[in-house]
């Protein structure tokens, strides 16, 4: 276990999409060529004194409609990494899309640290878009809104420490209110970027994705990304299957279901 300043990081895969178009991935993609999977991670960050866990993944059943397989629910695989999911006291939500906000109930002692303009934006005039809207789950966001009544979420304008050697930054650009986590570990300042790069060939060769609110603060975020990490492979993508091959199984029988990233 790490002190209580250091953390030891872990992505927890829990379904894959196949079949893409480069289209899908990339603004000006090629619509013939084959595109990368996406995996869909949630990841958890802990010291010896606090444990957070980054995102709660999309529901079961609304992944189904939308043609996405859960291979591995998320409370099981942390379940496994000796977290029960009824204890956590603190979760990010880097942004309300479905693929990151399906499976709060899981985890009912939590507050929810979400940005001022995530929930802004998800309420507000762009969702009468579907461009926009497509990837919320309306009922998903009224549930955010009914945890907001119950002073469950805890907004952040910018960037924000919740702990030493743990912080929030606001990144926008994929949504209004994308926020990243940058997280102190033995191998140096890492940032787990979520949806700011869904690939690392998003960052890394300057391509935006497709799902976007404004580009250039898409563009703009990866810089900002990369000031924030001591080196560039610590910065972790969103949605990036190279992610499980770059780094080693979270213990035995946990191959392709979680890694350490530090
Ligand atoms: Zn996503």
């Amino acid at each position: 276990m790490e002190n209580s300043n250091t953390y030891e990081v872990l992505a927890i895969r829990y379904a894959t999409l196949s079949n893409r178009k480069a289209s899908e991935n990339f603004i000006g993609g090629d619509p013939h060529e084959q595109g990368s999977d996406l995996d869909y991670y949630i990841w958890l960050a802990r010291s010896s004194s606090r444990t957070f866990v980054i995102d709660t993944g999309f529901d079961s059943g609304v992944g189904a409609r939308r043609g996405r397989k859960m291979s591995n629910p998320p409370g099981e695989t942390l379940k496994r990494l000796g977290v029960d999911a009824g204890d956590v006291k603190d979760v990010v939500i880097t942004h309300l899309h479905y693929d990151h906000v399906g499976n709060f109930a899981l985890f009912p002692a939590a507050t929810f640290h979400l940005q001022d303009d995530e929930m802004a934006y998800a309420t507000g005039r762009l969702m009468a878009q579907k461009f926009f809207s497509q990837a919320y789950e309306v009922d998903e966001v009224v549930a955010m809104v009914r945890e907001v009544y119950k002073g469950r979420v805890r907004f952040h304008d910018g960037d924000a420490e919740l702990a030493p050697g743990f912080s929030l930054h606001r990144i926008t650009g994929h949504t209004k209110g994308l926020q990243a986590v940058r997280v102190r570990t033995r191998a140096g300042w890492m940032v787990l970027a979520s949806d700011a790069s869904h690939l690392y060939a998003n960052m890394n060769e300057k391509r935006p994705f497709p799902i976007v609110y404004d580009v250039p603060k898409m563009v703009a975020g990866w810089a900002t990304l990369a000031r924030l990490a001591d080196a560039p492979e610590l910065v972790v993508p969103g949605h990036d299957p190279l992610v499980m091959r770059r780094y080693p199984a979270a213990g035995a029988g946990l191959e392709g279901i979680a890694v350490r990233l530090a």
